[in-house]
């Protein structure tokens, strides 16, 4: 991977943050000054939660750190009285990330451990690898997919099988679901769609591929390989 890429990226990740948070502080301005009684809650516990945090560290009295505690929940208790008679417009006082995941930085640290977020992951594969296929991948989903292009006339002699090209595509969609279903389940096998050109391969792979995305999850186009008189379109696997 180009590192110009992520560099960028995570220059943009900045700047989308950043433009939360502002915002957020903005509102929290805004609402210190209609609602006094906020403020003073909110420097009440910063002060509160300082000792703690001294507390801790210097003498360890847990007696001491358990009183702080019951005090700081009770001021956050009146706090959450308050934005709650203000309603739903007091939401705005947290940042409205992007991605809630990891809050627009692009990482997220777990047990000790950071990892890329797959936010971040997804934008530099659509930079790097899926560039143009992007556009086409958006517009081919399950909602989109048209099942009267099928015949719903059986003819085992030209298909091979005795049931519709319609009933067997609706048997094809039914394991595509299953396995965007039990993504996450290492026993769920790999899909692999193979025929002739015009089948509805690329268009079925896109429909998984969008579910996956809004799922979270991380999705890479491959560019299509021939084999013989079989196009592979698409191999979900899952990395
Ligand atoms: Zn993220």
């Amino acid at each position: 991977m180009d590192n110009t890429t992520l560099k960028s990226l995570l220059i943009e990740y900045d700047k989308k943050r950043k433009n939360a948070e502002d915002t957020a502080n903005r509102y929290k301005q805004d609402l210190y000054e209609k609602f006094p009684d906020l403020l003073e809650i909110d420097k009440k516990i910063n002060t509160l939660a300082i000792s703690t945090m001294k507390e801790i560290s210097q003498n360890g009295d847990k007696e001491l750190v358990s009183n702080l505690n019951v005090k700081i929940d009770a001021l956050k208790k009146e706090k959450d009285a308050i934005l709650k008679s203000i309603g739903k417009e007091a939401e705005l006082i947290h940042p409205h990330y992007e991605c809630s995941k990891c809050s627009d930085t692009g990482y997220i640290t777990e047990n000790n451990q950071t990892r890329m977020c797959n936010c971040l992951k997804q934008r530099i594969y659509d930079i790097e690898y899926n560039k143009s296929n992007m556009s086409a991948l958006k517009k081919q989903n399950f909602e989109t997919l048209n099942l009267f292009v099928y015949s719903d006339k059986a003819n085992i002699d030209k298909y091979n099988s005795d049931i519709s090209p319609r009933e067997n595509m609706k048997l094809i969609i039914k394991i595509c679901h299953d396995f965007i279903d039990n993504f996450d389940d290492i026993e769920n096998k790999n899909l692999l769609f193979t025929g002739k050109t015009g089948l509805g391969k690329t268009f079925l792979s896109s429909c998984i591929a969008n579910e996956l995305l809004k799922k979270g999850k991380t999705v890479l186009y491959h560019t299509a390989s021939v084999m013989l008189d079989t196009v592979i379109d698409y191999h979900f696997r899952k990395i």
